[in-house]
């Protein structure tokens, strides 16, 4: 298992982690198989979504931000209810294919960590496994 950490900077923030799992990748020299991303944390996701307009991430935040409000009547008494309930409904891992050394991603998509209660230090664990 590779583990990853990364820097957030804002409270929510969608960060393109795609290059940083396929480096990861790349040196496991696994040519053919699927790599598994997981988020070990209650506030945080990971999901797979458009690279090419920065709206969409945007959008998913803003989105979020209108279903799932801050200051909602939570009873959880940390004060980050509206981070943990969004973190479960983007949820904590996804799997890619690897094929010919490269992630099977399509042309638009990119894989993104999900901060929804930064600025912190976070973690992501990365695990390939070889089969045609
Ligand atoms: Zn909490």
């Amino acid at each position: 298992m590779n583990t990853l950490t990364i820097r957030t900077s804002a409270r929510c923030q969608l960060i393109d982690i795609t290059e940083l799992i396929r480096e990861t990748v790349r040196k496991e020299r696994i040519t053919d198989g699927i790599c598994q991303i997981f988020v070990p944390h209650t506030t945080a996701a990971v999901t797979i979504n458009e690279n090419a307009d920065p709206d969409v991430s945007r959008d998913i935040l803003s989105i979020l931000d209108r279903l799932i409000p801050y200051d909602g009547p939570y009873l959880h008494r940390e004060g980050n209810s509206a981070a943990h309930l969004k973190a479960s409904l983007v949820g904590s891992s996804v799997t890619v294919m690897i094929e010919n050394g490269h992630l099977v991603l399509g042309t638009w998509q990119s894989i993104y960590f999900c901060e929804f209660d930064g600025p912190r230090s976070r973690t992501i664990h990365i695990k390939s496994l070889a089969g045609k």
